[in-house]
Protein backbone atom coordinates (compact mmCIF):
# COMPACT_ATOMS: atom_id res chain seq x y z
CA UNK A 1 0.00 0.00 0.00
CA UNK A 2 1.51 3.42 -0.81
CA UNK A 3 0.09 6.29 0.94
CA UNK A 4 -0.24 10.01 -0.16
CA UNK A 5 0.13 12.16 3.14
CA UNK A 6 -1.23 15.55 3.18
CA UNK A 7 -1.83 17.62 6.11
CA UNK A 8 -2.79 21.96 6.63
CA UNK A 9 -3.75 22.53 3.42
CA UNK A 10 -4.95 25.75 4.84
CA UNK A 11 -7.19 26.80 1.47
CA UNK A 12 -3.87 27.44 -0.46
CA UNK A 13 -5.68 25.83 -3.47
CA UNK A 14 -2.35 26.48 -5.63
CA UNK A 15 -0.34 24.62 -3.50
CA UNK A 16 -2.73 21.34 -3.22
CA UNK A 17 -2.55 21.28 -6.85
CA UNK A 18 0.90 21.45 -7.16
CA UNK A 19 1.37 18.54 -4.42
CA UNK A 20 -1.45 16.58 -6.05
CA UNK A 21 0.23 17.12 -9.53
CA UNK A 22 3.58 15.67 -8.01
CA UNK A 23 1.56 12.80 -6.47
CA UNK A 24 0.12 11.97 -9.61
CA UNK A 25 3.31 9.71 -11.02
CA UNK A 26 3.66 8.09 -7.89
CA UNK A 27 0.82 5.26 -7.96
CA UNK A 28 -0.63 6.43 -4.63
CA UNK A 29 -3.33 3.46 -3.35
CA UNK A 30 -4.97 5.92 -1.01
CA UNK A 31 -4.61 9.33 0.89
CA UNK A 32 -4.52 9.97 4.29
CA UNK A 33 -5.37 13.90 5.32
CA UNK A 34 -4.23 14.77 9.16
CA UNK A 35 -6.62 18.07 8.67
CA UNK A 36 -6.56 21.60 8.83
CA UNK A 37 -7.77 21.78 5.15
CA UNK A 38 -9.73 25.07 5.62
CA UNK A 39 -8.28 28.41 7.33
CA UNK A 40 -5.93 31.04 6.19
CA UNK A 41 -6.09 30.73 2.73
CA UNK A 42 -8.46 32.21 0.00
CA UNK A 43 -9.87 28.39 -1.22
CA UNK A 44 -11.44 26.58 1.59
CA UNK A 45 -14.30 25.37 -0.62
CA UNK A 46 -12.09 24.49 -3.61
CA UNK A 47 -10.09 22.48 -1.31
CA UNK A 48 -12.44 20.83 0.53
CA UNK A 49 -13.98 19.68 -3.01
CA UNK A 50 -10.50 18.75 -4.00
CA UNK A 51 -10.02 16.12 -0.69
CA UNK A 52 -13.34 15.03 -0.76
CA UNK A 53 -12.44 13.65 -4.79
CA UNK A 54 -9.59 12.01 -3.59
CA UNK A 55 -12.10 10.33 -0.92
CA UNK A 56 -9.46 9.52 2.07
CA UNK A 57 -10.18 6.05 3.90
CA UNK A 58 -10.27 8.89 7.12
CA UNK A 59 -10.51 12.24 7.58
CA UNK A 60 -8.82 13.98 10.89
CA UNK A 61 -9.80 17.55 11.90
CA UNK A 62 -7.88 20.01 12.94
CA UNK A 63 -7.70 23.09 15.07
CA UNK A 64 -9.57 25.16 12.11
CA UNK A 65 -12.32 22.77 11.60
CA UNK A 66 -13.14 22.23 15.24
CA UNK A 67 -12.78 26.59 15.16
CA UNK A 68 -15.08 26.39 11.99
CA UNK A 69 -17.15 23.89 13.56
CA UNK A 70 -17.73 26.14 16.86
CA UNK A 71 -16.09 22.97 19.03
CA UNK A 72 -12.91 24.81 19.85
CA UNK A 73 -13.26 28.15 21.14
CA UNK A 74 -12.25 31.28 19.37
CA UNK A 75 -10.53 32.42 21.94
CA UNK A 76 -8.15 29.40 21.36
CA UNK A 77 -6.84 31.36 18.22
CA UNK A 78 -4.63 34.87 18.09
CA UNK A 79 -6.67 37.75 16.61
CA UNK A 80 -5.76 36.76 12.67
CA UNK A 81 -6.19 33.07 12.49
CA UNK A 82 -9.53 34.33 14.50
CA UNK A 83 -10.89 36.69 11.71
CA UNK A 84 -9.68 33.35 9.01
CA UNK A 85 -11.98 31.16 11.44
CA UNK A 86 -14.83 34.17 10.86
CA UNK A 87 -14.33 34.13 7.16
CA UNK A 88 -14.12 30.29 6.60
CA UNK A 89 -17.19 30.14 8.87
CA UNK A 90 -19.44 32.96 6.43
CA UNK A 91 -18.19 31.20 3.04
CA UNK A 92 -18.61 27.67 3.98
CA UNK A 93 -22.18 26.13 2.47
CA UNK A 94 -24.46 24.05 4.96
CA UNK A 95 -23.01 20.90 2.89
CA UNK A 96 -19.30 21.88 3.75
CA UNK A 97 -19.73 22.22 7.39
CA UNK A 98 -21.72 18.95 7.30
CA UNK A 99 -18.49 17.27 5.58
CA UNK A 100 -15.95 19.36 8.34
CA UNK A 101 -18.47 17.47 10.92
CA UNK A 102 -17.96 13.97 9.68
CA UNK A 103 -14.09 14.78 10.91
CA UNK A 104 -12.82 12.84 13.74
CA UNK A 105 -10.13 13.64 15.97
CA UNK A 106 -8.24 10.31 16.12
CA UNK A 107 -7.52 7.06 13.99
CA UNK A 108 -6.06 3.99 14.97
CA UNK A 109 -5.89 1.18 12.66
CA UNK A 110 -3.82 -2.28 13.17
CA UNK A 111 -0.56 -0.18 11.39
CA UNK A 112 -1.53 3.38 11.66
CA UNK A 113 -2.15 6.36 14.12
CA UNK A 114 -3.30 10.00 12.77
CA UNK A 115 -4.06 13.24 14.70
CA UNK A 116 -3.68 16.26 13.90
CA UNK A 117 -1.61 17.45 16.76
CA UNK A 118 -0.86 15.13 19.53
CA UNK A 119 -2.05 11.53 20.85
CA UNK A 120 -2.31 12.53 24.52
CA UNK A 121 -4.52 15.18 24.63
CA UNK A 122 -6.15 15.23 20.65
CA UNK A 123 -8.96 18.21 21.93
CA UNK A 124 -5.42 19.95 23.25
CA UNK A 125 -3.84 20.38 19.75
CA UNK A 126 -0.35 20.55 21.32
CA UNK A 127 2.52 21.13 18.84
CA UNK A 128 5.28 18.75 17.37
CA UNK A 129 8.20 20.53 16.69
CA UNK A 130 10.99 18.73 18.62
CA UNK A 131 11.59 14.78 19.53
CA UNK A 132 10.21 15.96 23.74
CA UNK A 133 6.98 17.01 21.72
CA UNK A 134 7.17 13.61 20.04
CA UNK A 135 7.75 11.62 23.18
CA UNK A 136 4.04 12.30 24.58
CA UNK A 137 2.71 10.50 21.39
CA UNK A 138 5.13 7.66 20.82
CA UNK A 139 4.80 6.47 24.51
CA UNK A 140 1.45 5.63 23.95
CA UNK A 141 1.77 4.99 20.56
CA UNK A 142 0.51 1.35 19.72
CA UNK A 143 0.66 1.29 15.92
CA UNK A 144 4.01 1.16 14.45
CA UNK A 145 3.92 4.74 12.26
CA UNK A 146 1.57 7.75 13.09
CA UNK A 147 1.37 10.64 11.25
CA UNK A 148 0.32 14.54 12.45
CA UNK A 149 0.13 18.06 11.45
CA UNK A 150 -0.22 21.49 13.21
CA UNK A 151 3.21 22.64 13.61
CA UNK A 152 3.55 23.23 10.35
CA UNK A 153 6.86 21.95 10.88
CA UNK A 154 7.60 18.48 9.07
CA UNK A 155 9.96 16.36 10.94
CA UNK A 156 10.49 12.27 11.22
CA UNK A 157 11.02 10.93 14.91
CA UNK A 158 11.77 7.23 16.03
CA UNK A 159 11.55 5.59 19.28
CA UNK A 160 12.66 2.10 20.22
CA UNK A 161 11.26 2.59 23.47
CA UNK A 162 12.72 5.45 25.19
CA UNK A 163 13.19 9.14 24.32
CA UNK A 164 13.04 9.22 20.82
CA UNK A 165 15.12 10.94 18.10
CA UNK A 166 14.66 13.25 15.43
CA UNK A 167 15.93 11.07 12.21
CA UNK A 168 18.50 13.34 10.00
CA UNK A 169 16.30 14.75 6.83
CA UNK A 170 13.46 13.96 5.49
CA UNK A 171 12.58 10.43 4.52
CA UNK A 172 13.79 6.81 6.48
CA UNK A 173 13.68 3.05 6.23
CA UNK A 174 10.60 2.39 8.60
CA UNK A 175 12.40 -0.34 10.83
CA UNK A 176 9.16 -2.72 12.36
CA UNK A 177 10.56 -3.36 15.78
CA UNK A 178 10.92 0.92 16.45
CA UNK A 179 7.94 3.34 16.75
CA UNK A 180 7.74 6.29 14.29
CA UNK A 181 5.92 9.97 14.41
CA UNK A 182 6.26 11.57 11.20
CA UNK A 183 4.92 15.06 10.66
CA UNK A 184 4.11 15.78 7.29
CA UNK A 185 4.55 19.48 7.64
CA UNK A 186 1.86 22.09 6.07
CA UNK A 187 0.75 21.88 1.94
CA UNK A 188 -0.68 25.48 2.15
CA UNK A 189 1.76 27.87 4.87
CA UNK A 190 4.89 26.30 5.60
CA UNK A 191 6.69 27.65 8.66
CA UNK A 192 10.03 25.84 8.50
CA UNK A 193 11.71 28.73 6.42
CA UNK A 194 11.35 26.49 2.92
CA UNK A 195 8.02 28.24 1.29
CA UNK A 196 7.60 25.14 -0.75
CA UNK A 197 4.45 23.29 0.10
CA UNK A 198 4.99 19.73 2.14
CA UNK A 199 3.91 16.07 1.97
CA UNK A 200 4.64 12.60 2.16
CA UNK A 201 4.69 9.32 1.01
CA UNK A 202 4.88 5.86 2.64
CA UNK A 203 5.31 2.82 0.94
CA UNK A 204 3.78 0.49 3.64
CA UNK A 205 5.56 -2.90 1.76
CA UNK A 206 8.78 -1.19 0.54
CA UNK A 207 9.33 0.34 4.69
CA UNK A 208 9.75 3.77 3.59
CA UNK A 209 8.63 7.54 4.42
CA UNK A 210 9.38 10.31 2.56
CA UNK A 211 8.96 13.91 3.05
CA UNK A 212 9.09 16.01 -0.02
CA UNK A 213 8.35 19.68 -1.00
CA UNK A 214 7.10 21.49 -3.95
CA UNK A 215 7.20 25.13 -5.64
CA UNK A 216 3.70 26.23 -6.09
CA UNK A 217 2.50 29.43 -7.77
CA UNK A 218 2.73 31.48 -4.28
CA UNK A 219 2.02 34.61 -6.00
CA UNK A 220 -1.48 33.79 -7.52
CA UNK A 221 -1.97 32.45 -3.54
CA UNK A 222 -1.04 35.68 -2.19
CA UNK A 223 -3.22 37.51 -4.49
CA UNK A 224 -6.08 36.05 -3.62
CA UNK A 225 -5.48 36.08 0.23
CA UNK A 226 -5.09 39.81 -0.58
CA UNK A 227 -8.11 40.31 -2.56
CA UNK A 228 -10.43 38.32 -0.18
CA UNK A 229 -9.90 41.06 2.73
CA UNK A 230 -8.60 38.36 4.55
CA UNK A 231 -5.25 39.24 7.43
CA UNK A 232 -2.33 40.30 4.55
CA UNK A 233 0.01 38.52 6.79
CA UNK A 234 -1.28 35.38 5.45
CA UNK A 235 -0.61 36.18 2.03
CA UNK A 236 3.18 37.46 3.16
CA UNK A 237 4.42 34.47 5.41
CA UNK A 238 3.42 32.38 2.27
CA UNK A 239 6.51 33.64 0.31
CA UNK A 240 8.98 33.46 3.69
CA UNK A 241 7.94 29.99 4.61
CA UNK A 242 7.58 31.21 8.20
ZN1 LIG B 1 -2.56 24.18 10.54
Amino acid sequence: MRYGLISDIHGNLEALNAVLKDLEKERIDTYLCVGDIVGYGANPKECIEIVRSLKPEVLIAGNHEWGVLGFLDLDYFNQYAREAVIWTKRILSHAEMEYLKSFKLTSIDKNITLVHGSLDEPKEFYYVFKSEDADPTLNIQKTLVSFVGHSHFPGIFRSDGGRSVEVDGMNTKIEPDKKYLINIGSIGQPRDGDPRAAFGIYDEGAGTVEIRRVDYNIEAAQSKILAAGLPPQFALRLALGN
